[in-house]
């Protein structure tokens, strides 16, 4: 479960994120849809306690995040996978290394525990065998897939996604969306999509939030979304403004 109550968000003076009530529920996929610079992807950040919000709570199951010092959030962020906007794989490190890279630091697996984690969390994301290659040898949709596989390494209880089928062609996209499903399915994690995508949006969501300038203007099932009678909800759905 995840709690924002009445979040604001200034940067320099500018205020990003205005009075952000949000919940999202156990097991649920919430997905977050809004025009470029809406702040969806600070909204990400403040979830997993990477921002700090200017004002109000953020609330993670029963804990407020936002009353947290750092050694007590690291904990919390075991519980929590983000899949980053740019992907943001270390370019120096093997595919399995970037998989690995949160077990390490964060657990007290073996290695040869690691290295089952990986490849099973490969071959979940139809990359098995791709342990040895480098990121910059792959696609797009491989690097998304890696960053996936990374996210969920430790079977979070949460996973964010920002942007996660951004620059793949219709079918690539179709396998993250199904791979968004399949994580909710095995982990029963609580998911919150960032996306653009509105054929993506339709395809995963239980429930949809709109950002727009900073605050959010419309939240509810997809019917709800799309009967929705304020005008910048129905033309971003329409694709006319974005
Ligand atoms: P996009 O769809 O392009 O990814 P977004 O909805 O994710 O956009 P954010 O990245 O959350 O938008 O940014 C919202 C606003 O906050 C933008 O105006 C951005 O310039 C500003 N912003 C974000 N992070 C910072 C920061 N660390 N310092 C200053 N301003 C920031
Ligand atoms: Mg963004």
């Amino acid at each position: 479960m995840i709690n924002l109550v009445n979040v604001n968000m200034t940067f320099h003076g500018k205020q990003i994120l205005k009075d952000i009530n949000l919940s999202v529920k156990q097991g649920e996929i919430m997905v977050i849809i809004g025009p470029s610079g809406s702040g969806k992807s600070t909204l990400l950040r403040l979830m997993i306690g990477l921002l700090k919000p200017t004002a109000g709570e953020v609330w993670i199951h029963d804990r407020e995040i936002t009353a947290m010092d750092e050694d007590h959030l690291n904990q919390i962020r075991l519980e929590m996978g983000m899949v980053f906007q740019y992907s943001a794989l270390f370019d120096s490190m093997t595919v399995g290394e970037n998989v690995a890279f949160g077990l390490r630091q964060h657990t007290t697996l073996t290695e040869q525990e690691i290295r089952q984690v990986v490849r099973r969390k490969l071959r979940m994301v139809g990359l098995s065998g791709q342990e040895r290659a480098m990121p910059s040898e792959l696609s797009g949709g491989m690097k998304k897939r890696v960053s996936l596989a990374r996210a969920i390494a430790a079977d979070p209880h949460i996973v964010l996604y920002d942007e996660p089928t951004s620059g793949l062609d219709p079918i690539m996209s179709a396998t993250i969306n199904r791979l968004i499903l399949n994580t909710r399915r095995v982990i029963g994690a609580t998911s919150v999509v960032v996306t653009h995508d509105m054929a993506s949006a339709f395809y995963i969501a239980d429930r949809i939030a709109m950002i727009y300038k900073g605050s959010i203007i419309a939240m509810g099932t997809l019917e709800e979304i799309k009967a929705s009678t304020n005008p910048v909800v129905a033309k971003f759905i329409a694709g006319i403004v974005g």
